[in-house]
């Protein structure tokens, strides 16, 4: 069983800490194993191996690291069913999704490939007296990632593969809910000839995450989870003094002019807001229809697919998504169904009556109508299959919905006009937004980061401002006068000027 301990210098190792915790298969409700939990020692002992092995590994040439990245590449390509056989064991998504996600996780190692391209340096010749001033980029050591469950591969390799390819060790601490991934991933990167140290992994909860956080050693923390745990991380990581990219929760909403293809709009409301039981940061939250009878004809179309999607095993192929990663997951989503219609909302389809007396975490699709701006079901990110509906009058109002919520994450707007179009994502503070494409998620080479209190730090993990972020600058100014030249002694007190 993979992920019961960690990864550290290459092999799997208990380490010193005496906690554990459960990893459930979502889709029975069964304990499958327990995940040992590291503790203070053995971060200590994990970020000396790391130290060590950067140095190495920085030292190597950029050919040989890339050389790695692109056998890792293909080792993951070859090893797609496994890696998404424990996803949907450990998360509970099908199997197909567990795949998209590996596609994705493909693509950010294709774009480390690149790392070389963003990570040369500028060169200016005799900025004055016969100077040459230029910088470079260097690794900045070892980082720590701290990732979310709902991603179980494609964030650990978003955020390590960027690393990794411009010279850095890496510290991962997976979702304490889904391990396996993870550990079947550092196998991955030791058969791509990774030197052991490079690529390491600690499990646990709070704890190890504050003993990174807290490490000397640690130079830089990516974290992706949600906001209340992203702004802890931000401030403490930074109070230490390392680099810090959080990436957090999000409450997108799709906004549906008069004029849009209302059945393309009502499919990619389906699939962008209940794939993966709506445990994506970039699921559609929420439908914002413009004009009362915009809404009626959505919601005429929208509910029979909602009535329609069956939830089911991860391995089940006739299921549209998966149970919810753990009961209390399932329990939150049951009572913000409840809290939604005490607020006021209309329940249209109840998707809990349809798993009742199922073992797993299942609910099932569940709509509300008549979503307002003062109820928790419009303020909260829900990570579970109910979706909203709110009615406005106009594009104004629809801009001021989405700009009064706290986060920025995306959105999106259906429309046939570009006007529109251009207003909206020029006015809208959101960090990734579609115009007709219902998941915007950038691809691998385009920055990934949301706005507002979607994302903490002004760093980007994924794309060109990955290996901005996990490189540190210097910038040099050197003379080389001929080796007979008088120099100038002369002592000068003011402030040194170009020349
Ligand atoms: P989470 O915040 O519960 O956990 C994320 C990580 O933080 C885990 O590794 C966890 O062990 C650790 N952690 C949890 N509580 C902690 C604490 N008190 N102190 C220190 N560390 C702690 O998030 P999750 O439930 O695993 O993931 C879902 C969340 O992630 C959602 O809010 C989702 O929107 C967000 N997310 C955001 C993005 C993005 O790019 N913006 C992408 C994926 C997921």
């Amino acid at each position: 069983m993979y992920g019961i301990d960690h990864y550290i210098g290459g092999t799997f190792s208990r380490g010193s800490g005496t906690r554990s915790g459960p990893v459930f298969n979502p889709s029975t409700g069964e304990e499958i194993y327990r995940c040992n939990y590291a503790d203070r020692a053995t971060v200590d002992e994990v970020a000396k191996v790391a130290v060590a092995a950067s140095r190495a590994w920085a030292a190597q040439s950029q050919t040989r690291r890339l050389q790695v990245i692109f056998k890792m590449r293909e080792l993951v390509i070859a090893n797609i069913e496994a890696l998404a056989e424990i996803t949907g064991l450990e998360h509970g998504k099908t199997i197909d999704d567990a795949k998209g996600e590996i596609g994705r996780a493909v693509e950010a190692l294709e774009f480390a490939t690149n790392a070389p391209q963003v990570t040369k340096g500028e060169y200016s010749v005799n900025v004055g007296g016969g100077i040459d001033t230029f910088s470079i980029r260097q690794p900045v050591g070892v980082v720590g990632c701290i990732a979310p469950f709902n991603f179980p591969v494609m964030v650990p390799l978003m955020m390590g593969a960027m690393a990794v390819a411009v010279g850095n060790a890496v510290v991962v601490k997976p979702s304490e809910r889904v391990p396996g991934a993870t550990a079947l991933v550092s196998e991955l990167w030791k058969k791509a000839g990774l030197p052991d140290g490079v690529w390491n992994v600690v499990n646990g909860d709070a704890e190890v995450v504050n003993a990174i956080l807290e490490h000397p050693s640690i130079a830089a923390i990516s974290f992706v989870g949600s906001t209340g745990v992203g702004e802890y991380i931000y401030q403490k990581g930074c109070s230490h003094n390392k680099r810090v990219a959080a990436y957090t929760g999000g409450k997108n909403h799709m906004v549906v002019m008069p004029d849009a293809d209302l059945e393309a709009a009502a499919a990619a409301f389906i699939s962008a807001g209940y794939g993966s039981a709506s445990q994506r940061c970039m699921a559609i939250s929420l439908l914002v229809a413009v004009g009362d009878q915009t809404a009626d004809k959505l919601r005429a179309l929208i509910v029979p697919m909602v009535e329609k999607l069956r939830v089911g095993s991860y391995n089940d192929k006739s299921a549209d998504f998966g149970p919810l990663v753990t009961a209390a997951a399932k329990a939150t989503v049951e009572a913000a169904i409840d809290r939604a219609v005490a607020e006021g909302a209309e329940l249209v389809v109840d998707g809990r009556v349809s798993v009742e007396g199922r073992n797993g975490f299942y609910v099932g699709a569940s709509l509300v109508d008549n979503v307002t701006t003062d109820m928790q079901m419009w303020k909260e990110e829900i990570f579970g299959p109910v979706r909203g509906m709110m009615r406005v009058a106009s594009l104004d109002a629809a801009i001021e919905v989405v700009n009064a919520h706290e986060y920025g994450n995306g959105a999106v707007i259906f429309t046939r006009n570009g006007r529109a179009a251009q207003r909206f994502y020029m006015e809208v503070e959101a960090g990734m937004q579609g115009v007709n494409v219902p998941v915007p998620v950038p691809v691998g080479h385009h920055n990934f980061g949301g706005l507002r209190r979607s994302k903490f730090g002004d760093a980007h993990m994924f794309g060109p401002d990955a290996a901005r972020f996990y490189t540190k600058m210097k910038t040099i100014s050197q003379r080389w006068p001929e080796p007979d030249a008088a120099l100038d002694h002369a002592v000068s007190m003011s402030f040194p000027s170009n020349g």
